[in-house]
Order: structure tokens, then sequence, then C-alpha cells
């Protein structure tokens, strides 16, 4: 059976029905062990902090793959206007283009509704063979909030988790609470240094006109630009000042 096969065939047995997705295959051969990083985030915008903590997480934990999956819609962010599914994909794509063990997903973007992390570690489940460890990687700010997520049993059924932290930032209070929970999480921590880049960091960089040079890839920077996300007036193309 063929792991496209075996997506449909598992999914359908999870109750969501049929799954059409772009996931990378992994897991073919049956007499060794893979392991997938899925690196969840709203990425609005992407930037080198996400990409230097996936880059450790492949490395540390000695991932196969990486998938980047921005988040579909993200109903727990009311306090703000989140940027388009499309528009977070596309920069997320054009910032993880050039790594061979990078992959951008539409996994989220394209799912009808709210997009949960458990409905979609429990389809990935359903589509990856036995296998294939699933390593659910995001900020440690989400990991310790995770106890208070939707169906917080399914995500310690399917996945591995891993928060990416900057130093300083409070891990012992992370640690009680997922140690307080009733749910097995199996929870590793990474302390990236370039996580003291943030996307709010950008966002108001670019409202206030100022350059993004080193805190994402140009071709991000260029997307914003052209686009005129976070503020700016319509498209500049390359007439806004520094890219
Ligand atoms: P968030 O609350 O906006 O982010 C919390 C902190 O983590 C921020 O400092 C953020 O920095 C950082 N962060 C987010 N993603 C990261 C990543 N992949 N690597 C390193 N740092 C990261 O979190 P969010 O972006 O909305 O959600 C994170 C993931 O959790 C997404 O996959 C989302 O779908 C999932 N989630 C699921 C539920 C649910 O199922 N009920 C609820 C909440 C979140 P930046 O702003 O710089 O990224």
């Amino acid at each position: 059976m063929s792991v496209a096969d075996n997506t449909t065939d598992r999914a359908n047995e999870a109750g969501f029905g049929e799954v059409t997705h772009d996931l990378p295959p992994l897991g073919q051969d049956p007499t060794r062990a893979y392991r997938l990083g899925i690196m969840g985030g709203t990425f609005d915008p992407i930037h080198h902090g996400h990409l230097v903590a996936a880059e450790q997480a492949f490395g540390d934990l000695g991932l196969d793959l990486v998938v980047f999956m921005p988040a579909g819609r993200p109903a727990f962010k009311q306090d703000r206007k989140v940027s388009t599914g499309e528009d977070r994909y596309a920069m997320t794509l054009l910032a993880t283009s050039d790594n061979p063990h990078f992959v951008a997903s539409r996994f989220e973007v394209d799912r009808e509704g709210v997009t949960y992390t458990a409905d979609t570690l429990e389809l990935m489940r359903g589509i990856y063979p036995e296998n294939v460890t699933l390593y659910f990687i995001t900020g440690a700010d989400a990991i310790a909030d995770i106890v208070r997520w939707r169906d917080a049993h399914r995500i310690a059924a399917c996945a591995k988790l891993v928060g990416a932290t900057r130093p300083g930032y409070d891990l012992e209070s992370a640690r009680r609470t997922i140690a307080a929970s009733p749910y097995p999480f199996d929870v590793t921590y990474l302390e990236v240094p370039a996580l003291a880049i943030s996307s709010s960091y950008l966002r108001e960089r670019v409202s206030a006109g100022q350059s993004l040079r080193y805190l994402t890839p140009d071709p991000v920077t260029g997307y914003i630009h052209k686009h005129g996300l976070y503020g700016l007036q319509g498209p500049s193309f390359g007439q806004r000042g520094e890219a």
C-alpha cells in the first residue's frame, strides 16, 4: 500500500472523511524509524527566530524533516487582525524554500472552519505509518497553554511536543503546568537565542516604516512590501525606502 492510499483509509477510519494534502511522504522503509517535526505557528510574519528554532530542533532531536504549518483559522486570536492564510503561507514558503529539510504545508490554511491542533495531529497520525514519530514544535508560551486547548488528551496521544523559548524564559513554571496535567505530554524545551525576534516586533517595525533586514529573509520583506501588509499603504514595489 502506498503512503497516499494509507492516508485516505486511516483518515476515513478517524472520521475526517477523505483527506487531500500536500504533506511530504515519510516512513516508506518499515525497518527504520523516522522523526517528523511539525512547526506550528501563526507566522504573521515568519522570521529568523522561527527558522533558527526549527533548524535547532532538526539537529538536536535528529528529525528527518520539518514541516512548517501556518495556522489555519486561529479563532483563538480575537484580539487583532491576522493576515490571510494565503499571505502567511506564501511568506512561509518563501522563507523555507532554500532549506532541503524544510517544507511548507497548506494543510491547515486549506482546512474549512476553525483549525484545532488536536485535529491536525490526529489527521497526520492517520496519514503517516507507525514508524514515523510526530514532534509538534511551537513557542514555549503556547506549550504551557496546551493543557487548556481543545482535546488536549488527543494531542498528547498523537505527538511529542517541543517548546522553543528565548533564554531567560520561566521554564519551571511551564514544566509545573504540564506536570499538573492529567495527560501524558512528552515535552522537550529548546533555548533559542534568536527567539528574541518576534512577529509582533516585525509588524511594529513595518508600520513604523523601519527596516526588516536581518530579521526575516529578504523575500519575506519583499512580499510584505509588495502586498502592503502590516499597515503599509499599498504595494511599494521597491520605492518605499529600504527593504
Ligand atoms: P502565539 O500564542 O501567538 O505565540 C506564543 C509565543 O510563541 C509567541 O512568542 C510566538 O512568537 C511564539 N511562537 C509561536 N509559534 C512558534 C514557533 N513555531 N516556534 C517558535 N516560537 C513560536 O501562538 P500561535 O502562533 O497562535 O500558535 C502556535 C501554534 O499553536 C499554532 O500551530 C496554533 O495553531 C496552535 N494553537 C492551537 C490551539 C488549539 O488547538 N486550541 C490554540 C492556540 C494555538 P511569534 O509571534 O514571533 O511567532
